[in-house]
């Protein structure tokens, strides 16, 4: 297989190589035992946020535990995790998608883990019943329309986006773009595949132009009049509008939110979750940090810095996220996002939706 370089290897703030991570020989494998003080313990995680490195700055403070992030895009952690095997320096596995979780799942690099408290705060449906996942997280796939252009009453459902009035009116991102693939993968569980290929196809027809960029690109081609909708995941938005950067407010400023579907299925929700790996030389800590994810603190620390939904039922919403107001969310089991994904891809060919 090709080498698969580390995108960074943070460690205190240093970006390190990869050979940090071969350097984590055997006498370090006892260090951080359970609930000690002190150790560390390795993380290989697919978000791509900054987030993160203050929740683990956090969990250091509460507990000592030294958090040694390795980053790196979903597909890539997969293949890491397979070639390395049993010599694997990797504890807990942290993505966003569903789809990601169910193919480290499918793939045997995930143990189950449970605790009182895990089991406490995550409710059923947000984590795998032999716990070789955990969802902390969610985040919506909402329509951002262009304001002035669109009133929102006709972005009611993603269905809108196959009709007449938004021919060549819609951005998108490419269809192997996962958050595509597993909103499409919902869509083939909830009903079936003839109906999700139409709607793809449909939405295809309207395209303003070729699928390209990434979510916040999307946004920004609404504001500037390039087309009149487009799906983003909700918090590209939310950071747009908290933007330190005038220019990027302004942009916000242009568009309005829909979370559709409010009638029928309900938006499209997806997770951030994690899960301690097979061969984690360091499990104790790695269940100590999935377990953190789900503290009030931590829970609320993903809403201030990434804008992302909590799981917990019992969180507090922060004022960005509680505008939103309340609304329905889809119900797809989050195991049929994985399980559809390559059936996705192929109805996003047979649509054309490149
Ligand atoms: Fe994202």
């Amino acid at each position: 297989m090709a080498a698969l370089e580390p995108q960074t290897w943070s460690r205190r703030g240093v970006l390190l190589g990869a050979g940090a991570l071969a350097a984590c020989g055997p006498a370090q494998r006892t260090a951080g035992k359970a609930g000690a003080a002190g150790g560390h313990v390795n993380v290989y995680t697919a978000r791509h946020y900054d987030a993160d490195k203050q929740i683990y700055a956090l969990f250091k403070e509460r507990t000592g535990i030294e958090v040694r992030a390795l980053a790196s895009n979903g597909d890539q952690l997969i293949e890491r995790l397979r070639a390395e095997g049993e010599a694997t320096e990797a504890d807990l596995v942290v993505t966003v998608d569903a789809g990601v979780l169910w193919r480290l799942t499918e793939a045997g690099l995930l143990q189950g883990v449970t605790s009182p408290t895990l089991e406490a705060a995550a409710p059923a449906r947000f984590h795998d019943p032999q716990g070789r996942w955990w969802a902390f997280s969610k985040r919506y796939r909402v329509i951002v329309y262009k304001k002035g252009a669109v009133d929102p009453a006709e972005l009611a459902s993603m269905d809108a986006l196959t009709t007449p009035r938004f021919a060549r009116q819609i951005c998108a991102r490419t269809s192997s773009n996962t958050y595509n693939l597993s909103m499409l993968a919902a869509r083939i569980e909830r009903d079936g595949r003839a109906k999700a290929l139409a709607w793809a196809r449909a939405v295809r027809g309207n395209f303003a132009r070729d699928p390209q960029g990434s979510d916040t690109d999307q946004i920004k081609a609404v504001a500037a009049g390039e087309c009149q909708a487009a799906i983003v995941n909700h918090y590209y938005f939310l950071r747009l509008k908290a933007s330190g950067d005038a220019a990027e407010r302004a942009i916000a400023d242009e568009v309005g939110v829909v979370f559709p579907d409010q009638a029928g299925a309900g938006a499209h929700v997806n997770i951030s979750g994690a899960g301690v790996s097979t061969y984690a030389k360091r499990k104790a800590a790695a269940v100590q940090l999935l377990e953190f994810f789900f503290t009030p603190e931590a829970q609320r620390a993903f809403q201030e810095l990434n804008e992302e939904f909590p799981v917990r039922p019992d969180a507090e919403l922060i004022p960005t996220l509680a505008e939103f107001g309340r609304f329905r969310e889809e119900q797809v089991a989050f195991d049929a996002l994985g399980r559809n994904q390559p059936e996705a891809a192929k109805v996003f060919e047979e649509a054309g939706w490149k």
